[in-house]
């Protein structure tokens, strides 16, 4: 029987009880199709602080590199806001993104119908939206050199080499094949001279994918086009700094941040976690909404594990969770029927999946 060794982070605030949740999904899907999961548990961010006085433990990322996927829930808190930057639990989770060399980070926004009205956007322009943001995740300006300020003046450079940009690019080809085959490839060619390699390398590169239509779209127009007409994109592949504005903006198209997984790939091991932080405010009360976290495990099957039919299992029960209007307290005003615990959420999906007749 084939086995996977899974590395869970749990990390700070509702953290433990979303991946919880997300653990029992796993099982679930594992005892349906036929395969074995070994987890080991690792320390991180300031949980990982208060035991070792490091957010990101030298155990965590030899642990972390000697697994095949790691499940990370979320870090940080006040608690541990105070401290020098280099200790606090954010500085760990960046440290641990470079040190697995994850480049591509990718971010699904899935508006579900039943969910529509959470939208604060018109119900008929975001109906049906599925779009795939992939950002890269270790080069640009936040990594370029040289960079530094003083009383003055502050400066950083934006810099991605031809190789970061084909690696990138591919990854971005690839995952059109696998859905609706158009990617739109973000910018700012007009101005910068980064961009203008970015938009001539991701050209080149998708010759090799004939089947995939690709566009261009400068920065400030895609941020306008996302909230104009949504529906016109199915994957966006970008630098990190667009990047990271575009998908936070592409995730508010559905409303709930409670329901949005991410993964970041393209090294050996990916790094599969919620696009939500550690929400202090609802910690241990056990109302944190665990489907970002157990989309998350779904994304881990598709791209981590090749486990596709056990990952649209896990997909399928999420849609029929909200669909017949189970819903955490975060989701009370829309549709609900029920309004659950973290823990029920995850013992019906758990449930449906280990009865699906399909
Ligand atoms: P947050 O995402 O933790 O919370 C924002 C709001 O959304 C809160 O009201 C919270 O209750 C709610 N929320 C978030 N996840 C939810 C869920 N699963 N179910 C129901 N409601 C949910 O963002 P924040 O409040 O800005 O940050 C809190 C802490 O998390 C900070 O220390 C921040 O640095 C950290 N953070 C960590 C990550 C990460 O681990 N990747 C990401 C973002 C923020």
């Amino acid at each position: 029987m084939k086995s996977y060794n899974i590395a869970l982070i749990k990390g700070d605030g509702i953290g433990p009880e979303i991946i919880d949740e997300a653990v029992k999904v796993l099982n679930a899907v594992a005892l349906v199709e036929n395969f074995e999961v070994e987890y080991h548990e690792y320390l991180m961010g300031g949980s990982a602080y208060d035991v070792t006085k490091d957010p990101l433990p030298d155990a965590t990322i030899k642990g972390a590199l000697s697994s095949d996927a790691i499940l990370f829930g979320a870090i940080g808190g006040e608690k541990w806001d105070n401290l020098p930057r280099d200790k606090r639990p954010e500085s760990g989770l960046l440290r641990f993104r470079q040190a697995l060399g994850v480049y591509a980070n990718l971010r699904p926004t899935i508006v579900y119908d039943e969910l529509i009205d959470a939208s604060t956007i018109k119900s008929e322009v975001v109906k049906g939206v599925d779009i795939m943001v992939v950002r890269e995740l270790i080069g640009g300006i936040y990594f370029g050199e040289p960079k530094g300020r003083d009383d003055n003046r502050g400066y950083n450079t934006m810099v991605y080499t031809r190789q970061e940009i084909e690696r990138i690019a591919h990854q971005a080809f690839k995952i059109a094949m696998t859905r609706d085959k158009r990617v739109c490839s973000v910018d700012k060619a007009n101005v910068l001279d980064v961009s203008a390699l970015w938009r001539e390398v991701v050209t080149k590169i998708a010759k090799q994918y004939p089947q995939v239509t690709l566009t261009h779209m400068y920065i400030d127009n895609a941020a306008m086009q996302l909230i104009r007409d949504p529906k016109q994109f199915d994957v966006i592949v970008t630098g990190n700094l667009f990047g990271d504005i575009l998908s936070d903006e592409a995730s508010m198209i559905c409303g709930s941040i409670g329901l949005l997984p991410s993964a970041s790939i393209g090294a050996k091991i990916g790094l599969y976690e919620p696009i939500h932080g550690s929400a202090p405010d609802i910690a241990g009360k056990g109302i944190a909404n665990p489907i970002a976290a157990i989309a998350s495990v779904s994304m881990m099957l598709r791209y981590a594990l090749n486990e596709q039919v056990a990952a649209n299992k896990i997909d399928e029960a999420i849609k029929y969770v909200l669909k017949e209007g189970y819903r955490t307290k975060d989701l009370a005003d829309f549709g609900a029927k029920q309004i659950c615990s973290t823990n029920e959420i995850g013992s019906i999906i758990a449930n449906y999946i280990a009865t699906c007749k399909h």
